[in-house]
């Protein structure tokens, strides 16, 4: 069972490998493999990676840089990641004939998971020696555990250009927590948002020392009892990444008015919080209570800009934009209705939000999948200090 990765992000220098549609595949090669090799490392997986830059590297000495870092052994997975050329849709994976499809199965589930099909994870042999593999790369590192990862088609008829470009760091996060599973190690999100994840020889007192903290601190901050860590483990290192919500579990001599003053929040806000229709409260009942970052719901004012072409008029774009000649006017502080072509406007326009509760199994990943937006977009619009969810807590949704 390997237990160290080697990353090749494919092609390079010399070698673009395939370009189309604003994409070379040695450079997205490169982003793919610089984050997944960071991410890995993050989980606490000892990772290298072939090229860490755009040079170029012959088949012979590729293969022979993947078995200089960790040998030759079955305890070490390839993973040599290309983009696909040729009008096709989806995501490949090859794994080598000695291998078993065990972790390309894994990787296949997650990129379903985030939005891009799989047209097959496969094997293939050398037309003139069916008894080899078909890539040199799954070829000449014979006892290392090694797979090709075809992230999309760059001159995709689908959604594939669209992903790799803008969610290429989604897709990448998938695999990386199909290798986590595979190696058996706990996989976490990735640390966007201040928390720590606990890696390989942490303990409390590097981890305080490094980010200038106290290990009492840390412990008083993530209610630890012991000193001792486990790997992936998220660890809260300021108060200003402490969650958004809290649970309240009521005492005798309670009301809402009173538990509402003290978490300076609206009686209001902890009955919709908790779906309560009235103000009654039973000694024991545990309330969520919103911390006071807890993210508005009323719609967000977001400015957009326009650009006068020729013929508009402030009358159209005003009808085009869903607001009024006078918003726009006063937005742009104009004195008079003349326009002037390539003139940019400030279009106030209200983006519409929907809210989302959040319930039993959920995560951030599978509400955005429902919703199709991001991850990265939920958190910046819910201003979330982490990528916990607790039940009850409510979520902005863009429409
Ligand atoms: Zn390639």
């Amino acid at each position: 069972m390997p237990n160290k990765v080697v990353i090749d992000p494919g092609h390079g220098g010399a070698d673009s490998g395939a370009i189309g549609n604003g994409i070379i595949e040695k450079d997205l090669t490169l982003k793919i493999s610089q984050y997944m090799k960071k991410r890995l490392e993050d989980l606490g997986i000892e990772t290298s990676i072939t090229r860490d830059s755009d040079i170029t590297l012959e088949p012979t000495n590729r293969t022979k840089k993947v078995q200089e870092f960790y040998g030759k052994g079955s305890d070490v997975l390839v993973v040599s990641n290309h983009i696909n050329a040729g009008g096709g849709d989806g995501a490949e994976i090859i794994y080598a004939l000695r291998n078993n499809d065990k972790l390309s199965s894994l990787i296949a589930k997650e990129f379903i998971n985030n939005g891009q099909n799989v047209r097959k994870y496969y094997q293939r042999r050398l037309p003139s020696d069916s008894s080899k593999d078909y890539y040199y790369m799954l070829r000449n590192t014979p006892n290392n555990e090694s797979i090709i990862v075809e992230y999309g088609f760059l001159d995709g008829s689908g959604d594939d250009v669209v992903l790799l470009k803008n969610n290429y760091e989604q897709l990448t996060e998938g695999v990386v927590k199909a290798i986590a599973n595979y190696l058996n190690v706990p996989y976490s999100l990735p640390n966007s948002n201040g928390l720590y994840i606990v890696k390989k020889g942490d303990t409390l007192w590097s981890i305080a020392r490094l980010n200038n903290t106290t290990v009492d601190e840390i412990k008083r901050l993530n209610n630890l009892k012991t000193n001792s860590l486990t790997i992936g483990q998220q660890l809260i290192l300021n108060e200003t990444t402490t969650p958004d919500t809290n649970t309240y579990t009521v005492e005798s001599g309670d009301t809402l008015y009173k538990i509402a003053n003290q978490y300076n929040v609206s009686v209001d806000k902890i009955k919709e919080l908790n779906n309560l229709n009235n103000n009654i409260l039973s000694v024991g009942q545990k309330l969520i209570i919103p911390s006071s970052n807890y993210p508005v719901e009323e719609p967000i004012e977001i400015k957009n800009y326009y650009i006068v072409k020729p013929g508009d008029t402030l009358y159209q774009i005003a009808i085009k934009s869903n607001t009024t000649v006078e918003d726009i006017k006063k937005q742009n502080n104009l004195i008079s209705n003349t326009l002037t072509i390539g003139q940019q406007l400030q279009i106030p326009t209200k983006t519409q939000y929907t809210t989302y509760t959040v319930i039993n199994g959920d995560s951030l990943y599978s509400i955005a999948r429902k919703f199709n937006t991001t991850v990265n977009n939920l958190i910046s619009i819910n201003n979330l200090a982490t990528t916990n969810l607790s039940i009850g807590q409510k979520l902005l949704i863009p429409s």
